[in-house]
């Protein structure tokens, strides 16, 4: 075991003797002494005795609803200042944010009152995080079925008093499902006002979902505040389907939307930060984190309690494997990415006189899925150090070094030039779950779950011990000098 592990050592240091330092062209050379041995050590530590499906477990019993200002939520916030402590990360702490509180109430129902032959059937039905109620009675309407805002302007008068339906699906032949989702979630963040601006009653959009079910996806919705704020609400890709059907079959489709939720007043909430101090560089920090807080449905397993664990489990992991960085990692579990990012822009904000030490920040809130890599956001200098990082992780999976990439929580450090970093699972499950009742532990794999945080804690580990911070455009002299 011992000559295998010298041999294999050897072997994978061999570059380093036998090139030279070489400028420009992508080298594969690790950038920090030892990191064929270290970075394997923590993917077998991982694997091995990985603790990341444990604690999700946990979370997901402990607080399963923790939509920002909720009681669920506190106790994610304190269940997690208790694991760091546990896990022995240092100066672990709650740093305030302010959230708003919206609560989805009792009462969800799209009912059909035309066509006759559907007259009571009802279609499953979420109300969208931030979505104004419905009067009492409910809103009873014709329905009109739209593909995106244009159409929906083009009708004119032809959405007054009515009920909008949004229903373009996500792309299918993005092989990401990501660009997808981004491509189609304009119809449930923005629908409402659309509809509103049109003269409509609500927005109902389609469930941002690659699959064809039954059910319904929530998410956030925003007002401008420059018309009247209509409920909003999601069905199912079925549900919007079976509508748009009916419709295009000649038939006046009328529903019944009834919703109770409600905004209460802002609460103060928390990001849950835990440290391990480096011992050479103190000061200059490594942001790893995912967000804690989550919809109100399902258990929030993939999103984002899978990116909070394995943010948890870089730390824990060094720590166990006696392998102190250089410089100090610093695990922040954010509030608020769901609805407001209150936390990632306090975190910033309350940090503006350390971001010139923030070496890189990076966030995993993709899912708990296989790894592929990670994309980054910096300079090209600092992106060609990137690439040579993510290359010894190959081995879990992560060989994929993407230009571009970061996180909600971690965006607002982009203002100060921060190298921010993406965790790039495989994504073609996540919309499966994303924001409904299924995103439940049993939809995370145990194995998935780990190569996620060995590639993270692989990555991490390198910057966190390389001679000097990544290159970032605020410290690198114009071309030329
Ligand atoms: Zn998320």
């Amino acid at each position: 075991m011992k000559a295998e592990l010298l041999l294999s050592a050897l072997f994978l240091s061999l570059p380093l003797a036998c090139t030279s330092p070489a400028a420009g062209k992508a080298s594969t050379e690790a950038l920090v002494p030892d990191t064929a041995v270290q970075v394997n050590r923590i993917i077998d530590e991982l694997l091995a005795n990985g603790q990341a499906y444990a604690k999700l477990e946990e979370l997901c019993m402990i607080a399963p609803h923790r939509l920002s200002g909720s009681a669920g939520a506190e106790l994610a916030v304190e269940w997690a200042r208790q694991k760091m402590l546990a896990d022995g990360l240092e100066n672990v702490r709650l740093e305030p944010c302010t959230v708003p509180h919206w609560v989805r109430g009792d009462t969800e129902e799209l009912v059909f009152t035309a066509p006759a032959s559907l007259a009571g059937q009802s279609l499953p039905l979420l109300a969208l995080g931030g979505s104004v109620a419905t009067p009492v009675e409910g809103l009873e309407a014709e329905v009109v079925v739209v593909h995106n805002f244009a159409e929906l302007e083009a009708l004119g008068e032809g959405a007054k008093g009515k009920l909008v339906l949004f229903n373009r699906p996500m792309q299918d032949t993005l092989a990401s499902t990501f660009p997808a989702y981004g491509g189609a979630v304009d119809q449930r963040v923005g629908g409402a006002d659309q509809a509103s601006k049109a003269g409509a009653l609500a927005s109902i959009s389609r469930t941002m979902s690659t699959l064809r079910d039954d059910n319904p996806h929530t998410g956030t919705m925003h007002y401008s505040g420059n018309y009247a704020q209509v409920p909003a609400a999601a069905v199912s890709t079925n549900g919007a389907d079976q509508i748009e059907a009916l419709i295009d079959a000649g038939e006046s489709v009328r529903l019944r939307l009834k919703l109770n939720c409600r905004t209460e007043e802002p609460v103060q909430s928390f990001n849950v930060v835990g440290e391990l101090v480096g011992t050479e560089f103190p000061d200059e920090v490594i942001v790893v984190g995912g967000h804690l807080d989550a919809w109100d449905v399902g258990q929030g397993a993939h999103d984002d309690g899978a990116g909070c664990v394995q943010a948890m489990e870089v730390l824990r992991v060094l720590k166990v494997l006696d392998l102190r960085p250089r410089r100090t990692l610093r695990c922040v579990l954010f509030m608020n990415e769901e609805n407001g990012t209150a936390g990632g822009r306090a975190y910033h904000q309350d940090h503006l006189g350390e971001m010139q030490q923030h070496v890189m920040a990076l966030e995993s809130d993709s899912g708990g899925f296989t790894p592929r890599g990670f994309g980054g956001s910096m300079n090209d200098e600092a992106f060609a150090l990137f690439e040579r990082m993510v290359a010894p992780l190959a081995r879990t999976g992560a060989s994929l070094a993407k230009r571009g990439g970061g996180g909600s929580d971690i965006g607002p450090m982009a203002a100060s030039k921060v190298p921010l970093v993406g965790f790039i699972p495989d994504s073609q499950r996540y919309f499966d779950y994303h924001h409904s009742v299924t995103d439940v532990i049993g939809a995370v794999n145990l194995r998935e779950l780990h190569l996620g945080a060995a590639a993270i804690a692989g990555l991490v580990w390198q910057v966190a011990n390389l001679d000097s911070p990544l290159p970032r455009d605020m410290n690198t002299p114009p071309a030329g000098e």
